[in-house]
């Protein structure tokens, strides 16, 4: 049975430490870790959580953006972990929008991301993967690939008043 796990939060060391690549998708431990993260980010109303964040050093996030009371704005996608995560590539144009994180309660910030990327991973069943992102889905893979490489969606925001509440964040989206 797939368990809900604690999520890391801002100060501990598994958040900006090193991730390894995964060698064996199939391998159990490797499935197990995945629905333990599918059940935890479900739970949490996230919409993408990375490995790091339940204390496993993997290259392996899950992007998961569908409607929830934490961004109600997000599209309904099929939640999909990705496994050795690349960006290919990038495109020039850049966008702001807000993001929050498991990991850091209570705080959003307006983050800088680049509109569309180009990425490669494995699915869980080991298979290749290329596709184009944009948008949210973009977003959301830019931040959970920051976090498989030891950073933090507060070290993308280029000024500090770029910070808020999540209860400002909460007013400010209601009113969208
Ligand atoms: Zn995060």
């Amino acid at each position: 049975m797939p368990i809900i796990r604690n999520i890391a939060q801002l100060g501990q060391p598994v958040l900006r430490g090193e991730t390894r690549g995964i060698d064996y998708p199939s391998d159990p431990s490797v499935q197990a870790i995945i629905e333990d993260m599918l059940v935890t980010v479900a739970d949490a109303d996230g919409v993408g959580i990375a490995a790091p964040q339940v204390f496993e050093p993997l290259r392996l996030f899950i992007v998961a953006s569908r409607p929830n009371p934490r961004y109600p704005h997000a599209p309904a996608s099929e939640p999909t972990p990705m496994l050795n995560p690349e960006i290919l590539w990038r495109s020039d144009e850049t966008e702001k929008g807000w993001e929050g994180c498991l990991s850091v309660p209570g705080i959003r910030g307006q983050v800088p991301r680049s509109l569309k990327i180009g990425v490669r991973y494995q699915t869980r069943d080991g298979c290749f993967c290329e596709e184009m992102l944009n948008g949210f889905l973009a977003r959301i893979f830019q931040h959970e690939y920051d976090h498989i490489n030891g950073l933090l969606f507060l070290d993308r925001v280029e000024d500090n008043r770029a910070l808020i509440t999540e209860r400002e964040y909460r007013r400010i989206i209601t009113q969208l």
